[in-house]
């Protein structure tokens, strides 16, 4: 089929997408609508941890569907206790408030850390977060989130979201006044990055939280279920938040996302909270089911083992290459290319590879979140050889971008 043939126009055109419709998925690989097929290193950015419609994934759809789809948020079903209470006993939590998307998991934060404000320290209620953090797309959410250009695209923000450095204790404390409630941020910021917290920076803020009776949140939307190598990303630090939010990983493909509180800051009351869509059935059986992959013995090493292949190829490649320093925890990393060449490598992996000897109808999905680097964020259960084929991939990419340039 001819990509003409699709009118797509009736979509609001929101950003800038490729003339490619994608059909089909299995595991680290998409096919699109001319049945070319495509190693996905996105994973529709840090979404599909078990990769493109794992088994356990559809068969807890086909499972759930016929028996309920949902009862209503005011009813309570099988799937989100039992996930709630999953969550609860693998992590530092007790109480769980079901989303669709990471930043309404994340406006549940902010209104939950307002509401302790108002409760236990004098209707305080700014939250000190980070420059370069991003926590979604709604108005507080943005307000929050430390992306430049943000503070102005839909002006006026919400109020209440002081800024500091990201890994600067010192920049933290400045900011914490009378008003302050908590401090908020992404132990990995991902769409800033993959900019890792240090462990001293991560230990100074819960000592920080704990000398000003501040609630400490954590950001897990692209760091939690598994990503770092940890079921959570506060735990690689060993240092216990008071919230904590979920999206992405957690539904590996479908919309849900979580916010999680320790029993002291869950001071929600009836009416405070709510949402036609939370704790849906479907959406929280996925849950159940991916969580359940993901506490199988060897899952969480297998990320590590991973993440460390990924890191001594990437180094390698660099080496060869004369590129900058790849980074990361786990299976979110970065390079460096030095140069700001990340779109053209972007659009090349994904197009001309397909030109080179081994790629015959084949591509390869690289994400650059910045003009000169690379974010790589496979699923999780991905295999050595298909590392060694992204990197072989990548090598072509890159020396026939830069004989271009
Ligand atoms: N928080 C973080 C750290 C994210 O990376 C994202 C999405 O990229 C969000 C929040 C927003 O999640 P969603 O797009 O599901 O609303």
């Amino acid at each position: 089929m001819n990509f003409k043939d699709f009118p797509v126009q009736a979509l609001m055109d929101i950003t800038s997408r490729p003339e490619l419709v994608f059909v089909k998925g299995e595991s680290s690989w998409l096919w699109d609508h001319n049945g070319k097929k495509y190693l996905d290193f996105v994973q529709g950015w840090a979404v599909n941890s078990l990769g493109h419609s794992p088994k356990c994934v559809t068969e807890a759809l086909i499972a759930q569907a016929p028996k309920l789809i949902t009862p209503s948020p005011a009813f309570y079903n099988e799937p989100s206790i039992k996930l709630a209470q999953l969550l609860c006993a693998n992590s530092c939590f007790h109480r769980v408030f079901f989303t669709s998307s990471g930043a309404e998991a994340n406006e549940g934060a902010i209104k939950l850390a307002r509401k302790w404000g108002k409760k236990h320290k004098n209707d305080a209620y700014e939250i000190i977060t980070t420059l370069g953090s991003f926590h979604g797309r709604t108005i507080a959410t943005m307000s929050a989130s430390g992306k430049p250009g943000w503070d102005v695209m839909f002006a006026p923000q919400v109020p209440g979201f002081p800024k500091a450095e990201f890994n600067d204790l010192a920049s933290v404390e400045k900011l914490i006044s009378e008003k302050t409630v908590g401090i908020m941020l992404e132990p990995v910021q991902g769409e800033g990055g993959v900019n890792c917290a240090t462990p001293e920076f991560m230990k100074g803020l819960r000592a920080l939280c704990d000398k000003h009776k501040l609630l400490l949140i954590c950001d897990e939307v692209q760091t939690g279920m598994g990503r770092l190598g940890t079921l959570f990303g506060y735990q690689h630090f060993g240092v216990e938040p008071d919230i904590m939010t979920l999206g992405k990983g957690i539904g590996s493909g479908v919309p849900l996302g979580a916010l999680l509180a320790k029993a002291e800051a869950a001071v929600f009351e009836h009416g405070d909270q709510g949402g036609t869509y939370n704790g849906h059935p479907l959406m929280t059986a996925v849950g159940v089911a991916v969580i359940g992959e993901m506490l199988k013995p060897g899952f969480l090493d297998h990320v590590k083992a991973m993440g460390q292949y990924l890191s001594e190829k990437l180094t390698a490649l660099s080496l060869e290459l004369g590129l900058g320093a790849e980074r990361g925890i786990g299976l979110l990393r970065a390079l460096d290319l030095k140069d700001e060449i990340g779109a053209a490598v972007v659009t090349h992996a994904r197009d001309q590879l397909q030109n080179q000897a081994g790629w015959a109808h084949m591509g390869l999905l690289l994400n650059s979140p910045r003009p000169a680097l690379l974010r790589f964020m496979p699923a999780l259960n991905l295999s050595r050889a298909e590392i060694d084929q992204m990197i072989e991939g990548l090598r072509l990419t890159l020396k026939a971008v830069r004989k271009a340039a």
